[in-house]
């Protein structure tokens, strides 16, 4: 391959990722250099780019969602009356626990679970709208545009490469290449949401975890689904327990009636299990085939799909989230409240905290990690810190489910609560296959309910439901470390297990001439990057495709 040129561009600050942290820190931050420039400041030159992965703006963003509004209130107070699609306050919570195939209804709903204040939103539409106001304010934004890897001067991030575009599966350069730039910045803000590849990277480029725990995931598979005018009611939220989860895996689903007509329905499977076959689109199945959740969806039909891991470790998994010429928001610095299954707030207002920082260290032209810790110090005396710290055993004390919590409250009121509880990496916990199932080994395929296309949906139905598309002819953004190990270790000691917890089906093996190999069907992708995580050899790394593949999660 020829050597390749690339083209430089200076910005003042660069935001990797256009979810709602990173989109509420541009907002911010031009709000405070407009402010600024008023009295006679000197920034109103600043240059602030976002760029994003999504072919536009939220086409990556999905979740449940239920919003908390603290945030938004702070960054645009008339949102209400700006168009914000946030029109759905939460009318009900109610929390039912599935056996397999009853149910009763809880007689209480944990406090931190009660939703009153909160809306029903699409995540994926508010980050299209702001990211609406982020451009009318002024800021640059590049959706389509991948970061592909940070650039460094010596420890000090000093910009990203953005993606080549036009490469071949061999890396060489098609006729319509278009080599990737150097955008070079003063701060750059990692805000890429979970599992962030960057972030990956300078996390352990610079140990940015050192003295904290490793970071703990779900997956969360999640469908909206249509019904006629009328049949659903605004507002009501059911969280449900039991199965097909059981008492000992952490996890649960979620129904939110987000208009008259459109519900959400998923279901979220922590990836520390330890059944190597556990599969949580099979699971999310399960669930919708259960008879109670059956006769909800009588009525409905599916529109869309989509799946994506969620950073659960809370507060003891924060990182060091700043350091000489960079900040780290929301879901990429653990900023997510599992007890409260909620984040979206806490990562809008990291991103006003990254923006208030950055503004001062402009002001300064002072971009060093001594400058930007001053993050860190503004997180600390906000609600994000009070609300993280308040619920920082949560994760711990349910990392088994519900039958975890005794013993861990027992066990904490003999040695006291204050320390920082042990977590190991999630693939850690995968059994392999004769110690979880003896000599007789199922076949996963007999406990999958029958796809029919209406309420059960196989994986490649789903992908097509969840927008999916990739060039074909393309580097292979799943580098497989040892090939080897996937026909031959993998197999025989966990079956492969990146055929059944991969939700859009992009792992097979096949027999080839006699041969066992691993075919990816790397098109199908919807990032969710439960393979990087729960890979029980860490022989699987996402990287980011050609700029503008992957879901598009309209509506999510
Ligand atoms: Fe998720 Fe990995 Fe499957 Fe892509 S290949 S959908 S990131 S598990």
């Amino acid at each position: 391959m020829s050597e390749i040129v690339r083209e430089e561009m200076e910005v003042d600050v660069l935001l990797v990722g256009a979810g709602p942290a990173n989109l509420a820190c541009a907002y911010h931050l031009q709000n405070l250099i407009e402010k600024n420039s008023g009295t006679g400041g000197s920034l109103g030159e600043t240059l602030i780019m976002v760029i994003d992965k999504g072919a536009h703006v939220g086409a990556h963003v999905m979740s449940g969602a239920v919003l908390d509004p603290v945030a938004l209130n702070e960054l645009i107070p008339n949102w209400k009356d700006s168009g914000a699609p946030v029109t759905t306050a939460v009318s009900k919570d109610a929390m039912l626990y599935l056996t397999k195939s009853g149910k009763f209804t809880m007689p209480w709903v944990p406090a931190s679970m009660h939703h009153h204040g909160c809306y029903l939103i699409s995540l994926n539409k508010l980050a299209i709208w702001l990211g609406e106001q982020v451009e009318a304010k002024g800021c640059e934004v590049f959706p389509g545009t991948a970061g592909a890897e940070l650039l460094f001067d010596g420890s000090k991030v000093i910009g990203v490469q953005t993606d080549d575009k036009g490469l071949d599966k061999e890396s060489n350069q098609k006729t319509a290449f278009e080599p990737g730039m150097l955008l070079k910045a003063r701060v750059t803000v990692l805000g890429e949401g979970t599992r962030g590849h960057l972030t990956r990277a300078l996390t352990r480029k610079l140990d940015l975890d050192k003295g904290r725990n490793p970071q703990t995931y779900t997956t969360g598979v999640k469908e909206l689904w249509e019904f006629p005018e009328g049949t659903l009611e605004p507002g009501l939220v059911y969280h449900l327990m039991g199965y097909p989860l059981g008492n000992s895996q952490f996890g649960g689903g979620f129904i939110y009636h987000l208009s008259d007509t459109l519900m959400s329905i998923g279901l979220v499977v922590g990836l520390n299990y330890r059944n190597p076959f556990t599969e949580s689109q099979a699971l999310f199945s399960q669930m919708k085939a259960h008879p109670h959740i059956r006769s909800m969806l009588e009525k409905g039909k599916m529109v869309r799909y989509g799946a994506k891991t969620i950073p659960e470790g809370g507060y003891w998994s924060i990182p060091r989230n700043y350091g000489d010429g960079f900040l780290i928001t929301g879901d990429s610095s653990s900023l997510l409240n599992p007890a409260r299954l909620k984040g979206i707030h806490l990562a809008m207002k990291s991103g006003m905290l990254a923006a208030e920082t950055i503004f001062d260290a402009l002001k300064k032209d002072d971009t060093s990690a001594a400058t930007l810790s001053a993050y860190n110090g503004k997180l600390r005396d906000s609600f994000v810190h009070k609300e993280m710290f308040k619920y920082r055993y949560f994760p711990h004390m349910f990392h088994r489910g519900i039958a975890s919590a005794p013993g861990f409250i027992l066990k904490n009121l003999f040695t006291g609560f204050r320390k920082r509880p042990p977590v190991a990496a999630d693939h850690l916990s995968m059994q392999k296959l004769q110690d979880y199932f003896g000599s007789q080994v199922p076949d996963p395929e007999a406990t999958r309910p029958k796809a029919d296309g209406k309420l059960i949906f196989n994986k490649i139905d789903s992908v097509y439901y969840s927008g999916s598309t990739h060039e074909e002819d393309q580097p292979a953004h799943l580098q497989i470390g040892d090939l080897d190990t996937c026909v031959t270790k993998c197999a025989e000691e966990y079956g492969n297990p990146c055929r059944l917890f991969c939700p859009a089906s992009v792992y097979e093996i096949e027999e080839n001439e006699g041969r066992r190999q691993l075919k990816i069907n790397a098109s199908n992708c919807v990032h969710c990057k439960t393979c990087d995580i729960a890979d029980p050899y860490g022989n699987i790394t996402w990287v980011n495709p050609e700029g503008g593949g992957g879901p598009n999660f309209d509506g999510l």
